[in-house]
């Protein structure tokens, strides 16, 4: 079996308008049939990094790979890759139908060809009796699956994906989610989709790429990003982890001490390296999520934190009750209302969490 799986890989790829640099050293590898999401705040180089891919910018230095062979220099036309934009790109003057079926008329294939697969595709995103509508008498989702059947029908290696979903109301986002991930599923493609939201990128991706101010931050599985964040802004940019700086003290077999304003904490290494070969008195955070946190039993050693509560916000399924400690805010998930209610406000709290439950980061 050959070992190399990788459709597309970016090698030390840097990009520069004019003198500025936009995106430093980037290597990054697509794998087949995969749906692989940039995620990264605005700026931070997502559109760039497809413009490359797709042929619409040229690398300043590095090269990009498709099959092991450097397309860097390649013509956009020349590339097996469709782009899917935010705001559709559609043609006005022309049908649903000839939209779709545009990228193969300029390819002049045969006429009964373009027919079965434009309703082929059509079919495919379920708009199979809108042939002959204008984009101006769908609403934003229907345009948006059009634009990916127009995108599909040349069956391209990759489709790129810049926040396909940006301009669409929450409900119908999560719909097209859903269906967009079924597509990918169905059909095998390999989808490299960008998004700034990372609920949006944890409901859809089998890898998660994020990035901040140019560079790749962390590469890995939704779980991994969310469990092991290898960095303070992924600890941060994930979900709403708990952070309190420190520095590091002993280790004790897979867990390490930090020092912090709570007193010594223990944490989890979870297998990572490089807080294993820090040294001792390395800064770093203890990063633990509001749901690891809870009230010290009798019976609990360990981990203690105190602080004051200093509000309950409802968050629907659960409580998240937000607990000032000196200059740290600690938040701490409830389970319920109820279980909020036991705490009142300014009430003084002792907390715990287990070592299990948590993680460091270096800073
Ligand atoms: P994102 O898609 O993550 O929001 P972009 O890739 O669009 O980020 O932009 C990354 C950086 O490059 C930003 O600082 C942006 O201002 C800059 N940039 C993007 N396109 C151009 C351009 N054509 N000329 C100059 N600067 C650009
Ligand atoms: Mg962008």
């Amino acid at each position: 079996m050959t070992q190399s799986l990788d459709l597309l890989s970016l090698r030390s790829v840097s990009k520069s308008y004019g003198p500025v640099p936009v995106l430093h050293d980037i290597d990054l590898s697509i794998r087949d049939g995969e749906f692989l999401t940039v995620l990264g705040p605005s700026g931070s180089g997502k559109t760039t990094v497809l413009r490359l891919i797709g042929g619409l910018e040229t690398v300043t230095s590095g090269e990009i790979h498709l099959d092991g062979r450097d397309i860097s220099r390649m013509p956009i036309n020349r590339r097996p890759f469709n782009t899917v934009f935010q705001d559709y790109a559609l043609f006005p003057h022309m049908t649903v139908a000839a939209n779709v079926g545009y990228g193969l008329s300029v390819r002049r294939r045969p006429r009964a060809e373009i027919k079965r697969r434009t309703d082929e595709a059509l079919d495919l995103v379920q708009l199979g009796s809108f042939s002959d509508r204008f984009p101006a008498q769908l609403s934003g989702g229907q345009r948006q699956r059009v634009a990916l059947a127009r995108a599909l029908i040349c069956q391209p290696r990759l489709i790129l994906l810049d926040e396909p979903l940006a301009a669409l109301d929450l409900e119908l986002r999560r719909r097209m989610q859903e269906f967009l991930k079924s597509i990918q599923r169905e059909i095998k493609t390999t989808f490299l989709f960008v998004t700034h939201d990372q609920e949006e990128a944890i409901g859809m991706a089998d890898r998660i790429c994020v990035m901040q101010a140019g560079r790749i931050r962390q590469l890995g599985t939704p779980h991994e990003l969310y469990y092991k964040p290898s960095c303070e802004f992924v600890a941060r940019f994930f979900g709403d982890n708990n952070l309190v700086p420190g520095t590091l003290g002993a280790i004790d077999g897979d867990y390490r001490a930090i020092d912090t304003a709570f007193g010594r904490l223990l944490c989890a290494m979870n297998g990572q390296q490089n807080l294993r070969s820090a040294a001792a008195g390395t800064q770093a955070f203890a990063v633990f999520r509001p749901e690891a946190l809870g009230t010290v039993n009798e019976k609990d050693s360990g981990n203690a934190l105190c602080g004051n509560v200093k509000e309950l916000v409802f968050a629907g399924s659960s409580t998240v009750a937000h607990i000032d400690a000196g200059d740290q805010r600690l938040r701490m998930r409830l389970a319920s209302l109820a279980e909020g209610s036991i705490y009142s406000q300014g009430e003084r709290v002792k907390l715990t969490f287990s070592p299990r439950d948590s993680h460091l980061v270096l800073s």
